[in-house]
């Protein structure tokens, strides 16, 4: 028999798989697919080599309290490790992060304080001087601090690095990861040098993080913001070698997205935000090579935290990262198109309930009713809370008996400024061409075209 008896045991010797249906120039590109650890990413590693120092160190009693500032996926593998182990855990994240990995930290027994996404390092509601003001606040407490702990780096010299060289048995030419902490970077890359004279270490990084720039021209520009999750830097933290790095590549968040969704519909992997912006940088390099090319990609997490968010095309339309067709009226703001069939509709003759669910699982607060396919009313949540307000049963009604019948049309060819008297009235624009409803234009609707306009 050959078995685990402990989940960390399965930490480690994740797979290396060669991309075959993807052009990837005259190289070989193969990627590590770091999601299948149990924890379900690159970061279990670090997690448990951070412990298991602190443990041999002294710096951890048990029954000690763990407090960590993480993007999520630090947080996943030191709850993995911290349950195990016996310790509580403190997790300090910033507000951007996707609800998943708030979730998933909280199923897993952390507690999860959320702080600012909008202040930089040396602010007191920066996620890492947070953690680091609790830490010396509470008894018992150890703060990991993943972006200056030399354990960190020590997973992947001794993990990582040693299963990609034999992995590619001893012939590698370049390996391709972000920065986060920096730890891939610097414990990967420093390893395969020491192997390799000829292998060179790729930075892939998001477009307004301060890496790349430092790298290609020395310079420390301002940082502006990005939406791909765990990599990308507004300072260089401090076990970031970034000396190793032989070329940066600046990568923008539609190009990230769309590469992780390629990879999907290609190869089948379903991978993360960062593994798209790596993915990316990865096939500049192998796409700009003149001969074949032995050539690494790391992916750190894998896509199921970020399915409402890349893998969704509704918010990928909503932040102008899918091309939309235009059509120079009011179309171009409804975000849900009826002839395309994604509008969510109630019927007439279905119940307040039924109707209510729908709202609370696609997250809107109303829906418009059609009957063979012409719309005849709408319903909201008002019109709810009024029928049910002092006769909870009403939710077995049918839908017909409360919703508005008086609505609030608008031709596709009026001016935006028509919405605006919709909207001072507090109802949702009705868009009509003829006979045909083709959808409905809230406030946010409006928000986003113009926020879309901008960018
Ligand atoms: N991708 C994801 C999804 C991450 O969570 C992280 C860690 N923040 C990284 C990449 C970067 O790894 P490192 O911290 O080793 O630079």
């Amino acid at each position: 028999m050959t078995f685990a008896s402990n989940i960390l045991d399965s930490i480690g010797n994740t797979p290396l798989q060669e991309l075959r249906n993807i052009d990837t120039g005259p190289c070989r590109l193969f990627a590590k697919l770091e999601y299948h650890n149990p924890g379900g990413s690159i970061k279990d590693r670090i997690a448990l080599s951070m412990v298991q120092t602190a443990e041999r160190d002294g710096l951890i009693q048990p029954g000690g309290t763990l407090i960590e500032a993480t993007a999520g996926n630090t947080g996943l593998g030191l709850a993995l490790v911290a349950a195990q182990k016996g310790y509580k855990l403190l997790i300090v994240i910033p507000d951007k992060m996707s609800q998943e990995k708030v979730f998933h930290l909280q199923a897993m027994g952390a507690e999860v304080l959320m702080t600012r996404s909008d202040v930089v390092k040396g602010h007191p509601e920066y996620y890492q001087d947070y953690a680091a003001r609790i830490a010396q606040e509470t008894p018992n407490a150890f703060y990991v601090n993943q972006f200056a702990n030399p354990a960190n780096v020590q997973a992947h010299v001794e993990g990582t690095g040693p299963e990609i060289w034999q992995q590619m048995e001893h012939n590698i030419d370049a390996f391709v990861c972000g920065v986060g902490t920096g730890g891939t970077l610097t414990g990967v890359g420093s390893y395969l040098k020491k192997m390799s004279e000829k292998t060179q270490v790729i930075l892939a990084d998001p477009e307004g993080s301060v890496l790349a720039d430092y790298v290609n021209e020395g310079v420390m520009r301002e940082a502006g913001s990005w939406q791909v999750e765990g990599i990308g830097e507004d300072f260089i933290p401090d076990i970031c070698d970034l000396s190793l790095v032989d070329r940066a590549y600046s990568i923008s968040d539609q190009l990230s997205f769309a590469t992780g969704r390629e990879l999907l519909a290609r190869e089948g992997i379903f991978v993360g935000s960062s593994s798209g912006t790596i993915l990316a940088a990865a096939l500049h390099y192998c796409r700009s090579q003149t001969e074949c090319k032995r050539v690494v990609a790391i992916i750190p997490d894998s896509g199921n935290k970020y399915i409402s968010k890349m893998y969704n095309d509704h918010w990928m339309l909503d932040q102008g990262f899918i091309e939309r067709k235009h059509y120079g009226d009011l179309r171009d703001l409804i975000s849900r198109l009826h002839r395309k069939h994604e509008t969510v509709v109630a019927t007439p003759d279905e119940t307040l309930i039924a109707a209510q669910t729908r709202m609370k699982m696609h997250d809107i607060s109303q829906l418009p009713v059609l009957q063979d396919d012409h719309i005849c009313g709408i319903i909201d949540e008002s019109d709810i809370l009024l029928a049910v307000n002092d006769h909870p049963e009403h939710f077995r009604d049918p839908v017909s008996k409360y919703m508005t019948k008086k609505l609030d049309v608008v031709v596709h060819t009026a001016p935006i400024k028509q919405l605006l008297q919709t909207f001072a009235k507090d109802h949702v624009a009705i868009v009509m061409h003829g006979d045909e409803f083709l959808g409905i234009i809230t406030r946010s609707d409006l928000l986003n075209y113009l926020r879309r306009k901008i960018s």
